[in-house]
């Protein structure tokens, strides 16, 4: 079974428990992931909202050049056909909170330099460019946001909608030249969370030519068990169509224990559909072909 995933906190959470990537005591690392077929995994670095300005983008910028020295990042199309092929693994990056970046929109060019592949606007609070899902305001993205929208789309860096409040997704859709990502998110639908989409919100990231990963945590989907993350995959599925979603386990960006702890989990679901019925080719293209076209530009 090959596996691609949008998102996952696994970065942060090696540097902070002094780990690595290959081998881990976390959710998941590059071997257990990469043992029953070909996997791409995107790396986030996760800036909390309470880490002092000043200490943002110098951490940012430190995890991902350590990322960088320790494995060869695929930034490209090429380098993505390149590195899954064996089956072998790819490595990609990504920054969650644009406040990692903030005010100084030079820093984009760095990011791009870097690999980073995409940019979560906001986490749970407020930031420089707009205010997250839990942040209890309602303005849309800020001037420097939407300042940042742009350069990010010049520089091939992707905006990532997960955690962003009502507002400012629709203030993305509204601006946004290209594919918009929400890459760790549940339905709204079967279960009503502030982090989750609305079917009006899946069938707008869809529209665009993005993806929509499905988060397993089981907080944002009201449940732990794959019946619970089938309803909202068939939710995503009948919202966004067959080749707009992707999973975005968000693995170590929860606490474990909560039935999701580990990357077995992912062949499990995958089985469990199996045994619903779910044809092989749309498992496979939901697994991981549909972010392989993606990525790839297909
Ligand atoms: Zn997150």
């Amino acid at each position: 079974m090959d596996y691609f995933d949008l998102h996952c906190d696994t970065l942060t959470e090696a540097f902070r428990t002094g780990q690595t990537l290959q081998s881990n005591r976390l959710h998941i690392d590059l071997l257990r992931g990469g043992r029953n077929g070909r996997y791409a995994q995107l790396f986030a670095v996760f800036v909390p909202d309470n880490m002092p300005q000043a200490e943002r983008w110098p951490y940012t910028e430190k995890l991902l050049r350590l990322i960088g020295e320790k494995y060869s990042l695929v930034r490209t199309a090429e380098q993505l056909r390149q590195a899954v092929v064996g089956p072998g693994i790819a490595v990609m990056t990504a920054i969650e909170n644009g406040g990692a970046v903030g005010e100084d929109l030079f820093l984009l060019e760095t990011c791009a330099l870097l690999g980073v592949k995409y940019i979560t606007i906001t986490w749970n609070g407020s930031n420089a460019w707009g205010c997250g899902s839990l942040s209890g305001r309602e303005d849309g993205l800020t001037e420097t946001g939407k300042q940042a929208l742009h350069r990010m789309e010049t520089l091939g860096i992707l905006p990532d909608v997960s955690h962003l409040n009502k507002q400012g997704f629709w203030d993305v859709m509204r601006l946004a030249g290209g594919p918009v990502l929400a890459t760790h998110t549940a339905s709204r639908g079967v279960h009503e969370h502030p982090r989750n989409l609305t079917d009006e919100q899946i069938k707008a990231v869809a529209d665009t030519g993005g993806l929509i990963g499905l988060t397993l945590y089981p907080v944002h989907l009201g449940g732990s068990g794959y019946e619970q993350a089938e309803r909202h995959l068939e939710r995503l599925l009948r919202r966004a169509g067959e080749r707009r979603v992707a999973f975005g386990a968000d693995f170590d960006g929860f606490p474990a224990g909560q039935g999701y702890d580990g990357a077995e989990v992912i062949q499990g679901f995958y089985r469990y559909l199996c045994r619903k019925g779910y044809e092989p080719e749309l498992l496979k293209r939901i697994f991981f072909g549909n972010c392989y076209d993606f990525f790839t530009g297909v």
